[in-house]
Order: structure tokens, then C-alpha cells, then sequence
């Protein structure tokens, strides 16, 4: 039993991930700041505990006979017992790294999470659903050419929308050779159309990648999938000769880009930068390239800071000066931004339809927080939170709107 398992965890044990078994402490500064463990108080749910039960089966598949070595050893059989709460364990978090903000030694779960689910999904207990939506996006790079034209038509009809609703002389260049700006998109034009409106009001030089954003194998722990998922972008990117790469409003994909490439492709990326459309977004405002309408919007608002966008990246100060840009009556949840609260649906949990009620406990915290907050708007840059947040909305019947940041910047835009 979790033979697998222990051969996989054993593999993709780094250095610092040696430290975190060895240096946790067990203080317990960390427990409560997993929403999952508040809502659920299951010690499986505990931060320090997911590293210890990953720890205590290694060290029980490590004894042979007594040695003196044994005394130390903290061990646990690999019984059915244990496969529950390591499933349980390494599942359900969502990879905020909210814990790992309270931890004194800065010790990151994301880390064994990562390990833990790739070695799990070795021993045919993984989130089958996440993986095969990862296997879909790197297999898109071999049949991209059979799907080009299609897809150029598809684009060439939203365009056309577009010039009628919007603006006459609105383009969506698409495979443009010597574009300025690569934008990839997520699936669907609603991703689509507020950065067209937006560039084309920015005058930006750019170009719609062929492929999308997002990255389900990252979240398995698949990293030699995420890399060959990811690399179809950096590969479009060189051809077409483009000097930045814009990530769209989403959480996981983001963190790739802004916090893996460098050391997936190296050398490949020279000279190419990298940006959320967020950051982008706020870089026009501030250079003058767009204008929004003052109060535009004066529902109370407030603002979701997405872990992968807000604590995992930094990006705080960029969609609030948008925001406060265009609305009247903009609200801060308590706590945010570093401390904010998960909103639930990260780790890929939202593709897995069985993690529905994991999910809408583990969420309220932030529905306290949105309820404190009076707000009637709750606004957001990330795909992933938008639809957990309209879930909770439902769910708890929080009567309010989840709003796009950049949705609410293309209806304000003056041209
Ligand atoms: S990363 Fe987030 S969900 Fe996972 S253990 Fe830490 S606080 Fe909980
Ligand atoms: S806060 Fe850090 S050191 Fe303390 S129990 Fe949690 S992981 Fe261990």
C-alpha cells in the first residue's frame, strides 16, 4: 500500500523541502490560518499535520529491524487509515500559502502539496478530472495548426461584433508577426473582449496567442506537463518576435508566468518580459494611454485580492488604482491583501465537481468577510475566484455581484 507513493514523494523530495520536514517545529502558528481547518477543525486540514503525515510514512518505510536510529523516528503504517487523510490532506488546500504567511520560518505547504498530489496521482488517487484537462492542454500544441484557421474565423466574427457595438476601427490582431504585446487568453471571448476594447483604446501593438492561459498539470504537481503545456507560449511568443507576454485575470496561470518561467525556459525567455493584464492594465492608466469615467460606478464595491495574483505575486496596488479610478464607494475587506482570506476554489478544486461542498465550507471565511464588508459588488481578477465567489454568492445567498476588475475598466473606458 502507497508503495507508489513513497517511491514518488521520495523522488521529488528538494532541499527545501527536507527543511520544512526537519525545521517545522509544531508551534501551531499555522492552524488557524487554513480556512479549511477553521471551518472543519479535522486535523488533516492543519498545515504542519499534512507535513508530518507525509513525514511519519516515510520514516515507517525507512525502518528495517531496531537501530538506534528508530528511537527517533516518529512512523505510521501505511494502512487505510492513513491513505484517507493523506487524500484528504493533499487535496483539499487550495495552495493559498495563507499558512505560510504565519509561519516564523516561512515554511510553505505549497511545496508537499505540489509532491504530494503528483505522487498520489502515481498511486491511482489522483483528481482525474484536473489531469486530463492538463493532458488536453499540451496535446493543443500539436494539432494548433489544424485548429488555426477555425479558430482565426471565430475571431474574425468577434471582431466584427465588436466594431459594430464598440468601436468602427477595433482589431483583434491574431498571429501578428512583430507585435508588441502577446496576450493569451482563457477559453471563451469573455476574456477577449475586455482586453480588445482595452488595447485598442491603450493603442496597443499586439497580438491574441493561438493558446490559453491556464495550466491544470501545475495543479496536479505535474511539472514536466506544465512545462510542456506552458512551452507551446514561450514557443509562439519567440516566433512571432514579441517583446512581453500578457497573462490574463487568472490566478494559477499567472503565478506560472510570473513565478516559474524563469526557471522552466531560462535562456528561451531572454528579453521577453512577462505581466498580468492587471499590471498592464494599471501601467496605461498611470501613462495616460486610457481613461476611465470618475465614478463611474457608484454601487459600494470591494475587492478580492486572489492568493496567486495578491500573495503569491504582489499584486495589490494595481487593480485598486483601477478601481478607485472608476468607482464612488470602493470597500476593503478585513484582512487583505497578504492576509486576505482564500476564497476556497484554488488548487484546481473547482474543476473537480465533487469538491463542491469541500469547497463552499472551506469559503466561509470570505463570506463573513464579504457580508462585514456591505458591499453589493464584490469585484476580482481571477477566473478561478470569480466562479467560486458566484457559487458562495448562491450558495449563502449573499445577494451581491461578482464583478471582473478589467470587465468594470472596459465599460468605464472614454475613448
Ligand atoms: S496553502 Fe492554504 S489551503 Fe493549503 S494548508 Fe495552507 S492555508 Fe490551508
Ligand atoms: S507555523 Fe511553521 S513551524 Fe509552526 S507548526 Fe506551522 S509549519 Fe510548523
Amino acid at each position: 500500500m502507497l508503495t507508489q507513493f513513497i517511491e514518488t514523494i521520495r523522488e521529488r523530495t528538494t532541499q527545501p523541502l527536507q527543511l520544512y520536514y526537519d525545521i517545522c517545529v509544531r508551534c501551531g502558528a499555522c492552524i488557524d490560518a487554513c480556512h479549511f481547518y477553521v471551518e472543519s477543525n479535522d486535523p488533516a486540514h492543519i498545515p504542519a499535520y499534512r507535513m508530518l503525515l507525509v513525514k511519519k510514512l516515510l520514516q515507517q518505510a525507512e525502518r528495517s529491524g531496531q537501530s538506534l536510529a528508530s528511537w527517533y523516528h516518529e512512523s505510521r503504517p501505511a494502512d487505510q487509515r492513513m491513505v484517507d487523510e493523506l487524500k484528504k490532506a493533499l487535496w483539499e488546500c487550495t495552495g493559498c500559502r495563507r499558512c505560510a504567511v504565519f509561519c516564523p520560518f516561512d515554511l510553505d505547504t505549497g511545496l508537499l502539496v505540489s509532491a504530494g498530489r503528483y505522487a498520489l496521482q502515481q498511486e491511482g488517487m489522483g483528481l482525474d478530472m484536473v489531469a486530463e484537462i492538463g493532458n488536453a492542454e499540451v496535446s493543443k500544441g500539436e494539432i494548433v495548426d489544424m485548429i488555426k484557421e477555425f479558430y482565426i474565423d471565430q475571431v474574425k466574427e468577434l471582431e466584427k461584433r465588436l466594431q459594430n457595438e464598440f468601436a468602427p476601427d477595433l482589431h483583434i490582431p491574431i498571429d501578428k508577426e512583430g507585435a508588441r504585446v502577446l496576450y493569451v487568453p482563457l477559453v471563451g471571448e469573455h476574456a477577449i473582449v475586455p482586453m480588445a476594447k482595452i488595447f485598442h483604446a491603450a493603442q496597443e501593438d499586439w497580438s491574441l496567442s493561438l493558446f490559453t492561459a491556464t495550466n491544470h498539470s501545475f495543479f496536479v504537481g505535474d511539472i514536466s506537463k506544465a512545462i510542456q503545456a506552458a512551452r507551446w507560449i514561450v514557443e509562439e511568443a519567440r516566433r512571432l518576435g514579441v517583446k512581453t507576454i500578457a497573462y490574463p485575470e487568472c490566478g494559477h496561470a499567472t503565478r506560472t508566468l510570473l513565478q516559474f518561467f524563469d526557471k522552466w525556459f531560462e535562456q528561451e525567455l531572454a528579453g521577453i518580459e512577462r505581466i498580468s493584464v492587471v499590471q498592464l492594465t494599471a501601467s496605461y492608466l498611470e501613462q495616460g494611454r486610457i481613461r476611465l469615467r470618475a465614478g463611474a460606478f457608484d454601487t459600494p464595491l470591494t475587492y478580492h485580492d486572489p492568493c496567486n495574483l495578491g500573495r503569491n505575486a504582489g499584486i495589490y496596488d494595481e487593480p485598486r488604482a483601477l478601481l478607485r479610478a472608476m468607482a464612488s464607494d470602493f470597500r476593503e475587506l478585513s484582512p487583505n491583501k497578504a492576509l486576505n482570506w482564500c476564497c476556497g476554489g484554488g488548487g484546481g478544486l473547482i474543476a473537480q465537481p465533487e469538491m463542491k461542498e469541500t469547497r463552499m465550507k472551506g469559503g466561509l471565511p470570505k463570506v463573513e468577510q464579504i457580508r462585514r464588508s456591505g458591499a453589493r459588488w464584490v469585484t476580482t481578477t481571477c477566473e478561478n475566484c470569480k466562479t467560486q465567489l458566484n457559487d458562495l454568492n448562491q450558495h449563502y445567498q449573499l445577494g451581491v455581484e461578482i464583478k471582473g476588475v478589467l470587465d468594470l475598466v472596459s465599460e468605464a473606458l472614454i475613448l
